[in-house]
């Protein structure tokens, strides 16, 4: 019997660094389930992308800030079957501002998006994957930031902090999924060009980058594959720095 076409999920899969990475996925052949939160038609130009080469999408609206959603992803991706490896990479960064300007409901939005989120959709994805689970093993990516070691002061430490839990979340978790077949790792990204900086941030960074220049979502991209795939079978917890030095 022919094996199913491995599906890899990409929580925040519409734009960014995501959105490259699902066209990377089915270009290395996996069909791909991609979640957006708010943009659609982004979604939508992702999942035609992957169609055009040849790779089946399944588009999934979800606020992985709540379970809910989460839950409705997973039912999907069971209905479509053939699991195998999960990108954690939705995040937000909530307005720039000192802590002491910041309201409650930004950190608990951030927060619950960038670390919570990451965290049942790893648990959930642990219970499909895990050999004790009665999976075939797989891989978990999760999308960090090098903000987690320069946190981010005067924009948003915040979202730092999410990140240093994203980072200590891949650590452990590679170490207890280690013996069930399922590993887990993270790429850190520098500055990269995309949607998530307010209008000027990155040209007025750049002059600090060694590179002199933004990375793009699709180096990112390359490095997630390398993670996702078996070319990287004997590295779990590792946190890849993609990130031109800086
Ligand atoms: P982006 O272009 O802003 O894309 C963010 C993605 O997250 C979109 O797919 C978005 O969906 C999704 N998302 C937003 N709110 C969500 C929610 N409530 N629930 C679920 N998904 C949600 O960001 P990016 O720059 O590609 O960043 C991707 C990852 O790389 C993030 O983890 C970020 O922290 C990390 N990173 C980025 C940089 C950088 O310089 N860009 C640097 C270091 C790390 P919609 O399209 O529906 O809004």
């Amino acid at each position: 019997m022919s094996q199913p076409t491995p599906l890899l999920l990409i929580a925040g899969g519409s734009r960014g660094i995501g959105a490259a990475t699902a066209i990377a996925a089915a270009r290395d052949g996996y069909d791909v389930a991609l979640t957006y939160a708010n943009n659609k038609a982004a979604a939508d130009n992702v999942a035609r992308e992957i169609h055009n080469l040849g790779r089946r999408a399944h588009v999934i609206k979800a606020d992985t800030a709540l379970e809910g959603d989460i839950e409705n992803i997973f039912q999907e991706v069971d209905a479509v079957g053939g699991l195998e490896a999960i990108v954690y990479n939705s995040a937000v960064t909530g307005k720039n501002s000192s802590l002491a300007e910041v309201e409650t409901e930004t950190l608990r939005q951030v927060l619950d998006i960038n670390l919570l989120g990451a965290m049942i959709v790893a648990r959930e994805g642990a219970k499909r994957l895990s050999r004790k689970h009665g999976g075939k093993g797989g891989s978990i990516v999760f999308i960090s930031s090098r903000a987690s070691h320069y946190g981010s002061a005067g924009e948003y430490v915040w979202y730092a902090a999410s990140k240093g839990g994203v980072d200590s979340l891949t650590v452990g978790l590679a170490r207890e999924l280690a013996p069930e077949g399922v590993r887990v790792n993270a790429v850190s990204p520098g500055p990269i060009d995309t949607d998530m900086h307010r209008p000027g941030r990155l040209e007025e960074a750049i002059k600090r980058f060694p590179f002199g220049r933004a990375g793009t979502p699709e180096e990112v991209a390359e490095a997630v594959m390398f993670l996702v795939s078996e070319r990287s079978a004997f590295t779990s917890g590792a946190i890849l720095n993609v990130s031109g030095a800086a």
